[in-house]
């Protein structure tokens, strides 16, 4: 029955956390902060598919910005401008969670409404060193409600 898979899936927000439904670093579709809004880049994005795309800096752990597809809109690719100069200007704030977040909690979140999308973090302290925080990926309102409709 779809109804009591919906409120199966429902309920389950409370157990299961961010970490079991992100979307995992390598399979994020991002960029490198220092390339060029050049044509072959635009057209890489917008076959990408995706609305937000996160900006690394050096590796794809360090994100430092997100890029949305609207902020290309008054982007020439003849003018080769630097991706920089559109991430300095909008500065959409980054916002980050921690793996073991319940998705409940991660619900009421996204309804708050700054972002619709997040970044996964999680404590790393398994090594010799000090313990550091480790990007695990991204999940978005989208993967949390895809928990709640999908059907077994
Ligand atoms: P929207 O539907 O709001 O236009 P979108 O299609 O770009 O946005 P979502 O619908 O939020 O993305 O998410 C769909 C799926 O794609 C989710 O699983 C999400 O984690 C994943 N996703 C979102 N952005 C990226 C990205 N840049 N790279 C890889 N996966 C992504
Ligand atoms: P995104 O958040 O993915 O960038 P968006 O902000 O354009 O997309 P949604 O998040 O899909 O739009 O919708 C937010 C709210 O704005 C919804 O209530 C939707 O019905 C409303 N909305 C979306 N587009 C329009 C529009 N062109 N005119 C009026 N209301 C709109």
């Amino acid at each position: 029955k779809e109804e009591l898979n919906i409120i199966q899936g429902a309920l389950e927000l409370r157990t299961k956390t961010v970490e079991d439904v992100l979307t995992p670093l390598t399979d994020c579709f991002m960029l490198a902060s220092d390339e060029v809004l050049d044509f072959n880049t635009m057209s890489d994005i917008m076959q990408s598919g995706y609305t937000r795309i996160p900006v690394y800096e050096n590796e794809r752990s360090n994100i430092v910005d997100i890029l949305f597809v609207k902020d290309l809109a008054f982007v020439d690719p003849d003018d080769c401008t630097p991706l920089k100069t559109i991430t300095q200007f909008y500065r959409h704030p980054l916002h980050c969670v921690f793996n073991d977040t319940k998705l409940d909690a991660m619900l009421e979140e996204f309804k708050k409404g700054k972002s619709h999308l997040a970044i996964v973090q999680r404590v790393n302290n398994e090594g010799e060193g000090d313990p550091f925080y480790e990007v695990l990926g991204i999940i978005t309102l989208e993967d949390v409600i895809e928990e709640i409709i999908k059907s077994e």
